[in-house]
């Protein structure tokens, strides 16, 4: 039966403000958002029969119905109601629970290429609709823009074009539970948010608005985060900061071979993850 492989890029956030705690426990937030070329393989195979298979094969991802990504072919062949199931392989490349998006990106990845392999049609707003009932970052990554973020990552807006700039992912593999980093935030006062440039000519420009709020809790609790920071600008790094919730830090480079070089350094004898990625 029909069949798609399909990249589902990381992400790398180059804000993040934590706006306000909501009544219902999460928060509003407001990021700038980029994905990158570092990307796990999904292959779909539609079937005759009804049913979903997930198999993924990596330490702390689960197969079958706790995976993100068969929550996503559940909702698309609900809509269809084609008595048809789906086989779904996921090649991981992205490091998991590590700020990149890996889950979510499989899950818009896998709603997308099931539209196409159903023939449903549906559109992006309705796909983004839909995502945001598997999680907060699922809409972003059927958007496939560079884009601001709002509420808790589902009002979407464009970003101004960015320069490409290359990326070095480095995680050193601690285990960071998103649930307790937005637990043990302190929130200050959030009434005079800094204004977002409009215009990015620049690597510089891009770096000029670097932030995360979310580096207050892990940074004291995980030093090895400023570290690993602290080397990437040693190295040559424009601008390093955490993506989401952590542990992975990235480091903007203007070229390949200083990037490589700064991997070469971090890496020479921690074991760490690392990966040298260009924006998309
Ligand atoms: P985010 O930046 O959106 O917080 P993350 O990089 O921190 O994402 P993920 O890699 O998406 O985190 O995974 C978070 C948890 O979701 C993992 O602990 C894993 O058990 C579960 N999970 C379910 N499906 C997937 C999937 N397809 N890929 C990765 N993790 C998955």
């Amino acid at each position: 039966m029909k069949s798609l492989t399909l990249q589902a890029p990381a992400k790398v956030n180059y804000r993040l403000d934590v706006i306000r705690r909501r009544p219902d426990g999460y928060h509003d937030l407001r990021m700038v958002m980029q994905r990158v070329n570092l990307c796990d393989m999904i292959t779909i195979t539609l079937t005759e029969t009804p049913g979903i298979t997930v198999t993924c094969g990596k330490n702390g991802v689960p197969d079958g119905p706790g995976n993100i990504a068969w929550k996503a072919a559940k909702a698309l062949l609900d809509l269809a109601d084609q008595g048809v199931g789906a086989v779904i392989d996921i090649a991981k490349n992205i490091p998991v629970a590590a700020g990149l998006g890996g889950g979510s990106s499989d899950a818009a990845t896998v709603l997308m290429g099931m539209n196409e392999l159903l023939g449903l049609q549906l559109s992006e707003q309705r796909l983004m609709e839909i995502g945001l009932t598997l999680g907060a970052d699922v809409p972003f990554f059927v958007f496939q823009k560079p884009a601001l973020a709002e509420g808790v990552g589902e009002q979407l807006a464009p970003m101004p074009a960015m320069p490409p700039v290359w990326v070095l992912l480095v995680n050193p593999g601690v285990h960071v539970s998103t649930a307790w980093v937005y637990r043990s935030l302190q929130l200050t006062n959030r009434d005079g948010l800094a204004k977002l440039p409009e215009l990015f000519r620049s690597i510089e420009d891009i770096c000029s608005i670097f932030s995360n709020d979310l580096e207050s809790v892990t940074i004291p609790a995980f030093p090895v985060i400023a570290e690993i920071k602290e080397i990437m600008l040693r190295e040559g790094a424009a601008g390093a900061m955490m993506s989401g919730s952590g542990p992975t830090v990235f480091g903007l480079f203007r070229d390949r071979e200083s990037a490589e070089r700064a991997r070469a350094v971090l890496t020479a004898d921690t074991g760490w993850f690392a990966a040298v990625a260009e924006t998309i």
